[in-house]
């Protein structure tokens, strides 16, 4: 591996691959597997990690917004992509780039369908998201026959997917509740599809779903999370590699005397001499002020070295006192050497937050 000159997040395809086919081995042979690639593809590399499942054999892309999808499109992705909350301001687009519209209300429904009458469109494929519990976005129960009534004979429409989202598939404890989403969204599902006399594939997996619920696998799983190589428990994160790794290099040593104070608001003082690092990373880079004043730890020579004091926009320092280590040497803030989940956990948040939320200022650099 390369030695970081600055801060790169860097993606190794090799680890995406391992996640993808590990995923998949969960599932029926005739189960697809659609990759969910919104936000940045969780922070990582959108156009390059696309690419490499499409190449993988990835049956289905999905994003959150139409913006994501048309890049998807221009960076060469051909296989269908559902557009997960679309905007009826976007539907002109969403169109032109052939995205497939996820449909979550009445408002949204007719907003698509006055846009297909307009331009003299059939055949349009279209997701139904049934809620069932998360109460996100969706249809509930009581929109049932409306919107059969309203589907029902619209030559317009396709209805190429029937799906929902559950709530807390990684919660052990919450197993009746997801249990019980299960059962609604067969029985709301099946009234549809029957009533409807209609075959769409159906899902309501993500990748916890299919570590804790593979019965529930239907014709078509969602993972985002697991590809990028985190499983939301540790037994399934020995199995996965983390795909990206958010390193950096030791700007600057101090060595400091008792007494001294580190960073704005003088919010580290030290206690007795101490050698600090200065790292060019800061919250304008995703790393936010919550992982500082001694919660999070990075990685120097293999050791945890605490950042101390404020997070700056660009900067963080870090004591360095126990650790050999001299300016020029890497630091590693999450990857496969340091878990980005405990790393989250410091600060009381999850791995999706904090590697969706690094930013576009940082480098990304590719293993192939
Ligand atoms: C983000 C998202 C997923 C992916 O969930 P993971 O936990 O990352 O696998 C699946 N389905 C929907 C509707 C989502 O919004």
């Amino acid at each position: 591996m390369p030695e970081a000159q600055e801060t790169v997040l860097e993606i190794d395809l090799k680890s995406l691959e391992h996640n993808y086919k590990y995923l998949r081995s969960k599932l029926k042979g005739e189960t697809k597997f659609l990759s969910v690639v919104k936000a940045a593809a969780y922070g990582s590399a959108p156009d390059i990690v696309a690419l490499k499942l499409q190449e993988l054999g990835t049956d289905y892309f999905a994003v959150a917004y139409v913006k994501e999808g048309v890049a998807l499109r221009h960076a060469g992705i051909t296989k269908p992509i559902l557009v997960l909350h679309p905007q009826a301001v976007n539907f002109e687009t969403l169109i032109e780039h052939y995205l497939e519209p996820s449909i979550y209300s009445f408002r949204i429904l007719n907003q698509f369908l006055a846009v297909l009458q307009e331009k003299a469109i059939d055949d349009y494929p279209i997701h139904i998201k049934f809620n069932t519990g998360l109460n996100r976005i969706g249809f509930g129960e009581k929109d049932l026959t409306e919107i059969i009534s309203i589907i029902q004979g619209e030559s317009s429409l396709s209805v190429v997917s029937v799906f929902s989202h559950l709530a807390a598939t990684e919660d052990k404890n919450e197993e009746k509740f997801t249990r019980n989403q299960i059962t609604l969204f067969e029985k709301l599902s099946s009234a549809f599809c029957t009533s409807l006399n209609l075959n769409p594939l159906r899902h309501i997996l993500n990748t916890s779903g299919i570590l804790n619920y593979a019965d529930a696998q239907y014709d078509m799983v969602r993972s985002g999370i697991g590809l990028y190589g985190y499983g939301n428990d540790s037994r399934v994160d020995e199995q996965l590699k983390p795909i990206a790794t958010l390193k950096t290099v030791i700007s600057q040593l101090h060595q400091l005397s008792e007494n001294e104070s580190v960073g704005y608001n003088r919010a580290f003082i030290t206690q007795k001499n101490r050698v600090t690092a200065t790292l060019p990373v800061g919250h304008a880079d995703g790393i936010g002020r919550q992982y500082g004043k001694g919660k999070t730890f990075v990685m120097i020579n293999g050791q945890l070295a605490p950042i101390i004091g404020n997070v700056c926009m660009d900067m963080i320092m870090v004591d360095v006192t126990e650790i050999p280590c001299k300016e020029g040497d890497e630091v590693i803030l999450f990857g496969p050497q340091l878990s980005a989940h405990k790393v989250a956990k410091t600060a009381n948040t999850i791995s999706y937050e904090l590697i969706t939320g690094i930013s576009q200022r940082v480098k990304r650099i590719y293993l192939p």
